[in-house]
């Protein structure tokens, strides 16, 4: 990006922008090369920084905790917003109904909406990242997604324009949504439904037990890496019955304890990772012919490997 142009965006926000920041600093992997400019603003600012990405056709990305993503090494030249640190407002109403900005993370809102008796987030403790990012993903776990208690969401287009979207508007399936990516999520209208408290308290618990035996929770990942291809046929079962548990490049790893999930076992690259994905994707097609759909969203890529991977995400 020219220096004219970052300069611009420092203006709106210095305290709140960094230049050539590492990628790796806000990811769960740990792993991506540099964005030109990681900005994370507030409210007030997201208009202009729209403004400028809009009229220097300058590339932007929206992200919440970098759960779900995988930046290459390259990095990324454009612009990065972040909702990790702002959008953050909660407010609970009567009848079960509440309003959530996208910045506030998964696991904040799990606990106050458990606190106060309202079910249907049980299943989503110990997701990590933010709300926005559980919206686009449509995240779920155990039974539960986050899309089932949505009322109505409100986005930011490119022109600087609020929308109202009703939860008819937006399809929602297995870890996918129709938010268009253009649009930042700002927030959320959801309603849950009154239940037993004790039953929520189980339920979490549960649910926690499951994750610590099944997932390599010790090591920085990017959760599953793969949609399972139904609800019957696991990723993981089809990756782990090709014998790729284990399987290494680089500092990557194919978890032994969970065959969906890529672990990062120190200081590993997104080329280490995309080589075990590649591998996992051939070995599954050649030994069950199934094609293994990514979960994870790519940044940073080039076109090649983008088409390679499924056109997921923008880079
Ligand atoms: C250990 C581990 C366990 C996990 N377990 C689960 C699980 O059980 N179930 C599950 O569903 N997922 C799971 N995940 C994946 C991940 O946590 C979820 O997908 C999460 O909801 C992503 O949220 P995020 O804020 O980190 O999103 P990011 O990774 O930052 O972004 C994900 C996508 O959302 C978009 N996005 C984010 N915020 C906005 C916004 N405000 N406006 C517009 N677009 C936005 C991004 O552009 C990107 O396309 C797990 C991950 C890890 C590391």
């Amino acid at each position: 990006m020219k220096k004219i142009l970052l300069n611009k965006i420092v203006s709106i926000a210095p305290e709140r922008v960094f230049l050539n920041e590492p990628m790796s600093k806000h990811t769960t992997f740990g792993i991506g090369g540099p964005a030109s400019c990681f900005i994370y603003p507030e409210r007030e600012h997201l208009r202009q920084i729209l403004k400028i990405a809009n009229d220097y056709s300058i590339p932007i990305f929206f992200m919440g905790g970098g759960s779900n993503l995988l930046v290459s090494d390259k990095g990324f030249d454009g612009i990065v917003v972040s909702f990790a640190k702002s959008l953050k407002k909660l407010v609970f109403r009567k009848s079960n109904t509440f309003s959530c900005e996208s910045g506030v993370m998964l696991g904040h809102l799990v606990k106050e909406v458990g606190k106060r008796g309202i079910g249907g987030m049980e299943g989503l403790v110990g997701v990590p990242g933010t709300v926005g990012g559980a919206l686009v993903m449509n995240a779920g776990a155990y039974g539960k997604e986050i899309s089932n208690l949505l009322q109505s969401a409100t986005v930011l287009t490119m022109t600087g324009d609020e929308k109202i979207y009703q939860r008819s508007d937006i399809n929602f399936s297995y870890r996918y949504s129709t938010f268009p990516k253009n649009e930042i999520l700002l927030e959320a209208e959801f309603k849950g439904e009154k239940v037993n408290q004790k039953d929520i308290s189980s339920e979490k618990l549960e649910a926690s037990e499951r994750r610590k035996l099944s997932q390599p929770l010790k090591f920085r990942s990017a959760g599953s890496i793969f949609k399972n291809p139904s609800e019957m046929m696991a990723a993981g079962y089809l990756i782990d019955k090709s014998n790729l548990k284990g399987s290494i490049s680089g500092n990557a790893e194919i978890s032994e304890k969970h065959a969906n999930f890529i672990i990062n076992r120190g200081d590993a690259k997104a080329s280490d990772v995309i080589k075990l994905i590649n591998k996992a994707k051939s070995q599954v097609k050649k030994q069950f012919n199934i094609e293994l759909k990514l979960e994870i969203k790519l940044l940073g890529f080039n076109e090649k490997t983008m088409n390679e991977l499924v056109g997921n995400g923008i880079g």
